[in-house]
């Protein structure tokens, strides 16, 4: 099943991705080897580098982050960076405190949030989610077109049963009608819906230790399988979080 969501899996589909360089060269102001933001001899802002957002910050591409070291850490930096600290300074050392800037800000934002920080970590590794396709989304729901989801199995006999009560429910309001057994029942069953849809962020975070193990005992049949799980659980998890959304959307229509 994970295969039906992923497409073309090769480094090249990430292309768009800041992936892993040399991070670290000579500084230009000073000539000394540098460290990775600022030079470590003279202080010097240095120009970005294309490096990942765990590498930014100085870390391993695992998923149990220490948040508040993160936050720290993108503290200090915002403030070492910010761009008024260099009002002074020379012109394209101003520009890379912004590029810098904006880059933290990136990569702070996408590692503090655990659904963003596993997404980007498996386009790192290759997949390509399909929910990250959002124009396909879009489109599919400008023309009104049911986007082609592969239902997960072990849903099928619920998302059979709503779907049928929604159709149920719709036809009903075009009538002008009203059930309210109807509308209970099917408030019920959205509200277990979400409480999956909550339960599947356990369900990853768990997934998160096992990654972590991999990556430090270097099986990469391992990390595969792992992964895989990880692209499972999330499309289980945008599945429901879709579904609910249309629940939501013939609940309100026409009232
Ligand atoms: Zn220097």
């Amino acid at each position: 099943m994970v295969n039906l969501f992923m497409t073309d899996p090769s480094p090249k589909s990430s292309s768009s991705l800041i992936m892993p360089g040399d991070v670290t060269s000579t500084c230009w102001s000073c000539g000394t080897m540098r460290a990775e933001h600022f030079c470590s001899a003279c202080g010097k802002v240095q120009p970005p580098v294309p490096v990942d957002y765990f590498a930014f910050f100085g870390f391993p591409r695992k998923l149990n982050v220490d948040v508040a070291l993160l936050e720290r850490e993108f503290y200090q930096l915002s403030r070492k960076l910010h761009p008024d600290l260099y009002s002074r300074a020379e012109k394209r050392e101003q520009e890379w405190s912004l590029e810098q800037s904006s880059q933290l800000n990136d990569a702070y934002r996408t590692l503090k949030d655990p659904i963003r920080r596993t997404e980007y970590l498996l386009r790192l590794e290759g997949v390509e989610l399909e929910e990250q396709s959002k124009t396909a989304t879009d489109q599919a729901r400008a023309t009104g077109q049911v986007k082609k989801q592969v239902v997960p199995p072990d849903l099928l006999e619920e998302v059979f049963d709503l779907n049928m009560q929604l159709e149920e429910l719709r036809m009903q309001k075009k009538m002008g009608e009203d059930d309210p057994a109807l509308i209970e029942e099917i408030g019920r069953q959205k509200l277990e819906l979400e409480e999956k849809h909550e339960a599947l962020l356990g369900e990853l975070k768990r997934e998160w230790a096992e990654w972590d193990r991999a990556v430090d005992s270097g099986s990469e049949a391992e990390r595969l399988k792992i992964r895989d799980k990880m692209v499972d659980i999330l499309n289980r998890r945008n599945y429901l979080r879709n579904l609910v959304r249309d629940v939501n959307e013939v609940l309100e229509s026409g009232t």
